[in-house]
């Protein structure tokens, strides 16, 4: 594994890393303890990403509700917060990185279409395949689109996304990797690391620039990691899958490997993730029925909190 280095050696560096789409439920108080706790136990560094890439769902009130929240719950971040929205020249520039490396194609398709097109698939026999989240995995409509077509709907008014074409980015990190296997490090909670293989191609050609915003969740994310020299991404269980494509894009963009520990998720009664199930309790909502931040983390099973260094 290629370590971090910064200008503190190797302090580790952790992040929070919620989209203010939302109030915070017990489950963001649970992946952001379980960082904050972890870098003030190693004397690591912590941070707070403000990931509003979705400006059609991020809202600046969700952004200082949330922080309000995690300062209620003691804990200290560094400043300044990293909004993502403020830095879409960078995500750009990862972008043409990857067009350079003839991994990314534009795609048109609207949703209709690529339904179409994964009906057609399954008619001609194909087996209906689905990426982690649940999705069909695209048909690759548009992917051999001739120049002359590009121009032409670009001249019509119509904005592309572009994809990954995940054939050729598993070529390029294979040579890249010279055939050895791609990878990431699970660390446990309590220290121990686990090398899983990573299979990305489980996510087909997934969109990595949007329609409407010029990035995505995937790109972003890593590309923020690393300038950030983020050591260790602590994230819950259903960010798992995920962590396949973050190593493909790492290696593509040659970027460093943080080591990934993905916490326990909380459940609600109804057996789905906490904060998409319905009761699940906001901190808002706690804080005003007298919870403590100390009877918070009882409630999630955690340790008081540490002391700073
Ligand atoms: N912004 C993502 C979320 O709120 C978390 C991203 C991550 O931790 O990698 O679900």
């Amino acid at each position: 594994m290629k370590p971090h280095r910064n200008e503190s050696g190797l302090q580790p560096v952790f992040r929070f890393a919620p989209s203010p789409n939302g109030e915070l439920h017990l489950g963001h108080a649970l992946s952001a303890i379980v960082g904050h706790d972890w870098a003030r136990r190693t004397g690591g560094r912590f941070l707070v990403r403000i990931e509003n890439i979705d400006q059609s769902r991020a809202r600046p009130d969700f952004e200082s509700s949330i922080l309000d929240d995690l300062a209620w719950l003691g804990l200290k971040w560094e400043e300044p917060v990293l909004r993502q929205s403020e830095h879409f020249d960078v995500y750009r520039r990862a972008a043409d990185q990857l067009a350079a490396l003839g991994v990314l194609y534009p795609c048109f398709a609207t949703r209709s279409e690529i339904a179409v097109g994964v009906a057609a698939r399954v008619a001609a026999g194909r087996p209906e395949e689905r990426d982690p989240d649940g999705a069909p995995l695209y048909p690759g409509l548009h992917k051999a689109m001739s120049g002359e077509e590009f121009a032409r709907r670009i001249a019509a008014g119509e904005r592309p996304a572009y994809r990954l074409d995940m054939e050729r980015a598993l070529a390029i990190a294979d040579e890249r990797l010279s055939g050895l296997q791609l990878t990431f490090h699970e660390i446990s909670a309590g220290g121990a690391i686990s090398r899983i293989v990573a299979n990305p191609a489980r996510w087909g050609d997934v969109v990595l620039v949007r329609k409407d915003t010029p990035t995505s969740y995937h790109l972003s994310v890593v590309v923020d990691d690393a300038r950030q020299a983020v050591t260790h991404v602590t994230r819950g269980q259903d960010l798992y899958p995920a962590t396949d494509l973050h190593r493909l894009l790492q290696v593509l963009l040659d970027l460093p490997e943080p080591v990934y520990h993905h916490h326990q998720l909380l459940l609600g009664p109804d057996g789905r993730k906490l904060a998409k199930s319905m009761g699940a309790p906001r901190l808002k909502d706690l804080r005003r029925a007298g919870v403590t931040p100390e009877e918070v983390r009882q409630m999630l099973g955690l340790q008081t909190a540490p002391r700073a260094e």
